[in-house]
């Protein structure tokens, strides 16, 4: 076996030991005389791992009695659509922050829905630097806040959450997703592909308080209507059971590693080893995010040239470091650090942006 360290922005590296095991458990589940993926969605058996996949979510976040959780396909591009579709219906008006590449696409899909009030634009700064949170008031009558807690793409990450009084936050968490704290009782929704924190592609988790869940539209179809996909405990049609099955086996590890702490912990290690090295070889690297905002998860840089840059992560990629090419949008590179880069793995990519500084500086 020869494990790389993979820092692809999403998918993305899962951890060994959850791979091991369903590899281990894939051809006859638990004495069942077939796999997880090929029995009924209606079974005991897969009962049992859906919902404490979706207890795991609540007992992480600490989420209180009047939250649920939702597992739904089509990821978290489509709670582009059911949010603002759930949510801003009947002449209702929303507040948005334009934060990068995924608030924008986020923002598209809202304003073919209802009214959006554009509270932060960050166009003229090149997306590298995020509102103080201080400054940000919700308009009267405003349904909802939405951010992006992290930008995927431009590698800013909101540090500090904005004061909206009674006008809930609905946050895109899919790149940061369970890797710190947040203070949940701000949020009336949050939304989060699974491929980059939790599990394999193919689902996003929701999260909804009571109230967002009771102020929803009636005239949906089936689908696309949050207060069916509670009422039926995510099972309004097949699961993605795949998807979900393997995020159980990621939660469980994280809970047993020790939850958020751990986790907020681990993140905080990988990016600052990251960081210095860029601090220490400024002349050399250069971040572009503003350093009040830089994200914990996805570590966006430039080196002195395009060629260099090319040279760099062909180089990283023949020492077993993959994909630090910035995306296509932005270019340059960048190192996507989820829960389940080990921490060795930012290590060992430190020490190879140190060496290449010297050697090319
Ligand atoms: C990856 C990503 C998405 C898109 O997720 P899909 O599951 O591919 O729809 C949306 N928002 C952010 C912040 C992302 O990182």
């Amino acid at each position: 076996m020869n494990r790389i360290f993979n820092f692809s922005a999403g998918p993305c590296t899962l951890p060994l030991g959850v791979l091991e095991q369903a590899r281990d458990e894939m051809v006859d589940y638990h004495g069942q005389g077939m796999s997880i993926i090929e029995m009924s969605h209606r079974s005991k058996t897969y009962e049992a791992i859906h919902n404490e996949a979706m207890s795991l979510v609540k007992e992480l976040l600490s989420l209180p009695d009047n939250y649920h959780v939702m597992m739904l396909g089509g990821g978290a591009t489509l709670q582009f659509s059911m949010v603002p579709m759930n949510l801003l219906h009947g002449g209702r008006s929303c507040d948005f922050t334009h934060t990068g590449a995924w608030a924008k696409k986020a923002l598209a899909d809202s304003k073919k829905v209802g009214k959006v009030n554009l509270l932060f634009d960050g166009t003229d700064s090149s997306f590298t630097t995020l509102p103080d949170p201080a400054t940000l008031k919700p308009s009267s009558g405003s349904a909802y806040l939405h951010l992006t807690s992290n930008e995927t793409i431009g590698g800013v990450q909101w540090q500090d959450w904005p004061d909206t009084g009674d006008v809930p936050i609905v946050a895109d968490m899919s790149s940061d997703f369970l890797s710190r704290h947040i203070p949940v009782e701000k949020f009336g929704l949050i939304y989060a592909g699974a491929q980059k924190n939790v599990g394999p592609a193919g689902m996003a988790v929701v999260i909804i308080r009571q109230d967002m869940l009771d102020a929803c539209s009636p005239d949906l179809t089936n689908y696309l209507s949050y207060p069916n996909h509670v009422n039926a405990g995510s099972m309004l049609n097949t699961p993605p059971v795949f998807t979900i099955y393997m995020m159980k086996l990621v939660l469980e590890r994280l809970r047993d590693a020790g939850g958020l702490n751990f986790a907020e912990k681990a993140a905080k290690q990988r990016s600052d080893l990251l960081y210095d090295v860029m601090e220490s070889h400024s002349s050399f690297y250069n971040c572009p995010v503003d350093a009040s905002c830089r994200s914990r998860t996805n570590v966006v840089f430039r080196l002195p040239t395009e060629e260099l840059e090319k040279q760099f992560v062909a180089e990283a990629d023949a020492k077993g470091m993959s994909g630090l090419k910035g995306h296509r949008s932005v270019g340059g590179c960048r190192a996507s650090i989820y829960n389940a880069m080990p921490v060795e793995g930012a290590e060992t990519l430190a020490r190879f942006m140190t060496g290449f500084a010297k050697q090319h500086g």
